[in-house]
């Protein structure tokens, strides 16, 4: 069973400040560097590391940054079908003061360009029991569109609605999976107290509603099989969470996709993204294939 992420990839420029800037004052970092990002990399790559097979579908420039995203993405990913625009490559800039607190500005042309339901490849690939694993950045329209031809061929969907647009939301019902965080589940529900904004997200029409909470691990909402319950997260000491959530649905997927039950691919996401949280970065924060395989024996 194959996973298919369909989403972004983009260059991740980290700097590390004392404080933020006032507006008009330049300060010289601590520290920077640049990492492979993008939702769509990060989960394809988290998917790829509990030993799922797994092609990204993805959006880059044709531009020295597309060239290094896709050096990279090479080193994690063994099929990535890129789309290539003559358009700069999608990049974040991150800032961190030494709180730990963050600011992130995204330049996304390619994102936006891209229709992966143009590449009918895709169409073709998605088989029974085969994962589509999408997120919130491409525009509703496409996103829904990838959503049911999947739902078309037999595979199996997973969506984290993040982040939100609320002008252009994909179709809950598309989703046998959906995943999202406090913040998500409110602003999507208008419901504060999580259980309730989960049965409002399950009456939208997905399937299984994942709420992921932070420390707490995460409530689920499903229907038949599945049922409703809370998952606790294992405690660690907590260095850095940014990429949690990423880390948490591409084991999800993973999971799935390895034929565990949602409870057994939920365990998976819980233990992987605890150890993710215990580390610096996004994706260099992820497990590597040899501790995912230690979570899964
Ligand atoms: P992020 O934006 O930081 O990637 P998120 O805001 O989308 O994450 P969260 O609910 O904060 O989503 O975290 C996702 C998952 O990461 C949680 O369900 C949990 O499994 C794990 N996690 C996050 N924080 C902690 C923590 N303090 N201890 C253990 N696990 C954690």
């Amino acid at each position: 069973m194959q996973v298919h992420v369909v989403g972004n990839a983009c260059v991740d420029t980290t700097f590390r400040l004392c404080r933020f800037p006032a507006p008009g004052e330049t300060l010289n970092a601590i520290a920077y560097a640049d990492g492979l990002g993008g939702k769509g990399a990060n989960q394809a790559v988290a998917a790829a590391r509990t030993g799922a097979s797994v092609t990204l579908w993805t959006a880059l420039g044709k531009d020295s940054a597309g060239a290094w995203i896709r050096s990279r993405l090479d080193r994690e990913l063994p099929d990535i079908q890129a789309n290539e625009f003559d358009l700069p490559s999608d990049r974040s800039t991150i800032v961190i003061d030494a709180g730990g607190e963050n600011f992130i500005v995204s330049g996304v042309a390619c994102c936006e360009a891209f229709d992966p339901t143009s590449q009918t490849a895709l169409a073709h690939r998605l088989a029974p029991g085969d994962i589509l694993v999408m997120q919130g950045n491409l525009r509703g329209a496409a996103t829904n569109a990838c959503l049911r031809a999947a739902r078309e061929n037999g595979a199996r969907t997973v969506l984290n609605a993040s982040p939100i647009d609320a002008a252009a939301l994909p179709d809950f019902g598309l989703a046998e999976v959906l995943v999202v965080n406090q913040n998500e589940a409110t602003a999507l529900s208008c419901r504060g107290d999580m259980a309730a904004a989960a049965d409002s997200l399950a009456a939208k029409g997905a399937g299984t509603v994942v709420i992921t909470l932070g420390a707490e691990g995460c409530l689920v909402v499903g229907s038949g099989q599945t049922g409703s319950f809370r998952l606790p997260a294992p405690h660690v000491e907590v260095v850095d969470t940014s990429g949690a959530g990423d880390v948490f649905c591409g084991c999800l997927a993973g999971g799935l996709a390895r034929k565990m039950s949602v409870r057994s691919a939920l365990k998976l996401a819980l233990a992987a993204a605890a150890i993710a949280v215990t580390r610096q970065g996004t994706l260099s924060s992820c497990p590597s294939a040899s501790e995912m395989a230690a979570l899964i024996d």
